[in-house]
């Protein structure tokens, strides 16, 4: 099964990407983990990342694009994947269909108020990459990681300032991608913006659908 989850930053991809992970048995490829793994370390690549991602700028199309084609020749990818965060712009969307077939888009909807609210609250953890939310989803322990023992952090690009920008993103970069596979009659979409689990409830029949 190979399938692109589309939605706006704060939308829940990653979570129902790590429902999906356990259900289905494929791996998750996020861009934007790749590029913090990038820029935990330090690579010339990372760096050049940093610059847009603190902006709440995307990362030049080249760069992840070619993140995205090492990735997915990986052998774990053979049956199937997960892209979280990727093709974010119309090119990528076109070079990503030059380098895979696809099978399904799925588009998670919600409101701007409930994910302005949700990522003021989210937390991360530095050493396993697990989310949280403050609100709907805390640590047992303030600031330590359930699964790990990992201290948990708010993303630079989390900040009010930027996560208005990344917004702006969206809409004018990421948005017509929807239409883009709409057309192609590969979308689906679902109502998130309530737990992770009710929004997965309501995925994972239509994802079941194109097994
Ligand atoms: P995410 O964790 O998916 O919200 O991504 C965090 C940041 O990484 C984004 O705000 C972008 O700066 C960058 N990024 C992630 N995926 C992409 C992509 N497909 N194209 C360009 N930039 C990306």
């Amino acid at each position: 099964m190979k399938i692109i989850l589309l939605g706006a930053p704060g939308a829940g991809k990653g979570s129902q990407a790590k429902l999906m992970v356990d259900t289905y048995q494929i791996p998750q490829i996020s861009t934007g983990d790749l590029l913090r793994t990038a820029k935990a370390a330090g690579t010339p690549l990372g760096l050049e990342a940093q610059r847009y991602m603190d902006a709440g700028l995307l990362v030049p199309d080249e760069v992840v694009i070619g993140l995205v084609r090492e990735r997915l020749a990986q052998p774990d990818c053979q049956g199937g994947f997960i892209l979280d965060g990727f093709p974010r712009t119309l090119p990528q969307a076109e070079a990503l269909a030059r380098i895979t077939d696809i099978d399904r888009v799925l588009s998670i909807e919600v409101a701007p108020e409930v994910i302005i609210g949700r990522l003021t609250s989210r937390r991360s953890c530095q050493k396993c990459g697990q989310v949280y939310n403050l609100v709907s989803y805390p640590p047992r322990t303030a600031g330590v990681c359930d699964s790990c023992g990992g201290e948990l952090y708010l993303r630079d690009d989390d900040r009010e300032e930027t996560i208005r920008k990344r917004f702006e993103t969206y809409e004018a970069q990421t948005r017509p991608l929807i239409q883009h596979y709409r057309d192609q009659g590969l979308l689906l979409t679902v109502q998130g913006g309530d737990t992770v689990e009710e929004t997965f409830s309501r995925a994972r029949p239509l994802l079941d659908a194109c097994r």
